[in-house]
């Protein structure tokens, strides 16, 4: 966050609270997504997924563990106006879940383990499996927007 800090003859002092300057415009980046021919999804998804630009593949997708970086390195592709908001932690507790509840019934199934025990390894698996697929799943899901057009947060007619 960027702020600029002015004081008048007076004395007065405020405070303007700036957007990060590095961001592309949703406009901007509309116009960039639109002028480049882009590779089959399947190619962005698997980009994605390796946390890589989902389009060139060579310029680093992440500025941390889950924040984009504004633009590709390589490329100059819009990352950081790809807004998936919810969608990667969705996917990825659905993904999660179909796991943990496997190892659960399979475990019930096949031991006589008592309950507080299985909890006991279940519980710290599940925060494992969730942080470790939440990145990959993120990229996938950037690919995939970025190869249906849907950057910014708003959408044609919704002003
Ligand atoms: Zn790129």
């Amino acid at each position: 966050m960027r702020a600029v800090i002015e004081t008048d003859e007076g004395g007065t002092t405020k405070a303007t609270i700036l957007p990060p300057a590095t961001v592309p415009e949703d406009d901007e980046a509309r116009a960039w997504l639109e002028a480049q021919s882009l590779p089959p999804l399947v190619s962005m998804v698997l980009h994605g997924l390796s946390a890589r630009c989902p389009v060139c593949g060579a310029g680093r997708l992440y500025a941390g563990y889950l924040r984009l970086v504004p633009r590709c390195s390589a490329c100059k592709a819009p990352l950081g106006a790809v807004r998936a908001d919810d969608a990667p932690p969705y996917f990825t507790i659905f993904i999660t879940a179909h796991i943990i509840i496997a190892l659960v019934v399979l475990s019930t199934r096949s031991s006589s383990l008592p309950i507080w025990s299985l909890i006991a390894m279940l519980v710290p698996l599940t925060l494992v499996v969730a942080l470790l697929l939440l990145r990959p799943v993120k990229g996938a899901t950037v690919g995939v927007m970025l190869s249906l057009g849907l950057i910014g947060a708003h959408r044609d007619g919704a002003d």
